[in-house]
């Protein structure tokens, strides 16, 4: 019988397919007694156990081929030690299950390969995943880390750290549930980069059975378990209305009087060129860097393969602007080698600029491959930096900037409230500013934006949110200087003229959302975005907020408004 869960959508489209669930870590096993008369049987099935990890890994290792086919042949091997093998059933023989044995077995192992110098230390993580995956086997759970299968299916998990989202095969995971996780997550970031449909803060998400079939819709946050035949022609008839907006809009952004917003993408890497190129996008408006880096968090990246990444982008938009946001590191997104690892609160700590100035030589790098990846290319370079909070953070980015010898606008990107409250002292050291609204929000309401349940607070409409959006933009206008969205915010329609009215100057969004901003954009006077701005902010809730925009946006210019922001 259907079901209908709900959680908060952040990627359009509407999918079916079968539930896979994401494998959690393994947790160490009880020490279980067995009787002695139990032990041959308990040691056939370790050996069992072992046996099919190592001939999974051996058939994914042919599939991969390559550099990850020698990887997964050593861990099938690891699989099959003879002695790790021996010590997992002497430790049987004297009375202890299967899974305790094998758990016990490798830590001996693992403390051996943690003692014998660098390059055998760093096996550890491969020799425990051989565990986990013997150990899952042995216990009947899901393997740990995304699910080993041919066959496309709807992905569910607690949450998803950015590092695994990456690693989603669009070709293989149709859609995604998460438990936990805000509509600006990380995670939902990355699903709309993916152009699959996404819903997160959803609850019971991970007690969904495997294999259970489920309808996503991620544009309304509706989740079908088992949905009928009315459900399914339901939803047919929404993915073919969102087909028909994907394909009518096109062109610049402009609103219905020629109001120019250029529509810009938000890009984690080269991968996103062709999305981003084929949606339209008249440039890119935030390339996060550090989702470049994300799957080798132990080194600073290379001045060769940051030149690289970089230029391939470069190239993409020979004529348009490219906005680059030097690594924001921290929180949610660890890099090793530039975050603190020890931190009681590492949203609130040395993440962003702040890391970044504490590790000039990072930055110095970072600054020189973006000038070398910009010579000799028309491109319209821009380069901001992520959680500035005062003037003297801004100063200290112009300042490496100019000593990188970078030949580019410098900009800071308003995400914490300081910013947005002092946006024209911050415009004394930089040409133009960015609206994170993701962060802006978070910070703004103190609100985890990891955190499903709060994801009321995370709402972009919140009035408070859209008051410190009119202060950085009126700011800005005040300066002659330009002050776009690169948030999430953007990427909501409605929401696209409320900024608009606000006097923000650009929208950036994942590439799937830009044909419905651009058709609704289309759709609106400049002085209806006014009103739908004043309207919105006058709201006290963000559901109120929403309701008057819309209702501004439907009704009939207001006379009195128009001349009075136009004068
Ligand atoms: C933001 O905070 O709104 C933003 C664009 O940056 P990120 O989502 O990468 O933190
Ligand atoms: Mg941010």
């Amino acid at each position: 019988m259907e079901t209908t869960l709900r959680g908060v959508g952040v990627s359009h489209g509407v999918v079916t397919g079968t539930v896979r669930q994401m494998g959690t870590a393994v947790l160490e096993p009880p020490d279980r007694r067995i009787p002695a008369e139990d032990a041959p049987r308990e040691q056939g099935r370790a050996r069992q156990a072992a046996d099919a990890v190592a001939a999974d890994l051996n058939a994914r290792g042919t599939l991969a081929g390559g550099e990850a086919q020698a990887v997964l042949e050593a861990q099938a091997l690891m699989a099959q030690d003879p002695e790790l093998l021996a010590d997992v059933e002497r430790r049987i023989a004297v009375g202890h299950a299967a899974e305790r044995a094998v758990f016990d077995a490798f830590a001996g192992y693992r403390a051996l390969l943690e003692q014998a110098g660098e390059y055998l230390a760093g096996r550890v993580a491969d020799l425990d995943d051989v565990r986990d995956r013997i150990l899952a086997r042995l216990l009947g759970v899901p393997m740990p880390g995304l699910p080993d299968s041919d066959e496309p299916y709807v992905l569910l998990a607690r949450d998803l750290a950015p590092a695994d989202t990456a690693l989603l095969d669009p070709a293989l995971v149709l859609g995604f549930v998460t438990e936990q996780g805000g509509p600006t997550s990380h995670s939902a970031i990355l699903a709309r980069a993916l152009g699959v449909p996404a819903v997160v803060a959803l609850p019971g998400a991970t007690e969904v059975a495997e294999g259970t079939v489920v309808a996503v819709d991620g544009g309304t946050g509706e989740v079908f378990l088992d949905p009928s035949p009315r459900t399914r022609t339901e939803l047919g008839r929404r993915s073919a209305v969102r087909e028909a907006a994907l394909t009518t809009a096109s062109g610049p952004g402009v609103t219905a009087d020629g109001h120019r917003v250029p529509l810009l993408a938000n890009i984690g890497g080269p991968a996103d060129v062709p999305g981003a190129v084929a949606a339209g996008a008249e440039g890119v408006g935030l390339f996060r860097t550090e989702f470049l880096f994300l799957d080798d968090s132990k080194q600073a990246p290379s001045d060769e393969r940051q030149v690289e990444a970089y230029r391939q982008v470069f190239e993409a938009f020979p004529a348009g602007r490219v906005v680059v946001r030097v690594l924001d590191a921290g929180a949610d997104k660890p890099l090793d080698f530039l975050t603190p690892a020890d931190e009681p609160n590492p949203a609130l700590g040395v993440r962003g600029l702040r890391a970044l100035l504490d590790h000039p030589d990072v930055l110095r790098t970072q600054l020189r491959a973006l000038a070398s990846a910009a010579v000799g290319l028309p491109v319209h370079l821009e380069v901001m930096a992520p959680m500035v909070a005062d003037r003297a953070d801004a100063k200290a980015f112009a300042e490496a900037c100019r000593e990188a010898g970078l030949r580019a606008k410098f900009g800071a990107m308003v995400e914490i409230p300081s910013a947005a409250l002092r946006a024209r002292s911050i415009l004394q050291e930089v040409e133009f500013l960015s609206l994170g609204t993701n962060d802006l929000a978070q910070y703004t309401f103190a609100a985890d934006r990891q955190v499903g349940a709060l994801a009321r607070l995370q709402d972009p409409w919140q009035p408070a949110l859209l008051d410190l959006i009119a202060a950085a933009a009126d700011a800005a206008n005040a300066e002659g200087k330009s002050c776009g969205v690169c948030g999430e915010a953007a990427a909501d329609p409605l929401l696209a003229c409320v900024l608009t009215g606000l006097g923000v100057t650009s929208l950036s969004m994942g590439a799937a959302s830009l044909p419905y901003v651009r058709a609704e954009l289309a759709g609106h006077t400049l002085a209806k975005c006014w009103q739908a701005a004043d309207a919105a902010r006058a709201a006290d809730t963000a559901e109120a907020a929403r309701a008057a925009a819309r209702t501004a946006l439907s009704g009939a210019d207001d006379p009195v408004r128009t001349a009075a922001a136009r004068g």
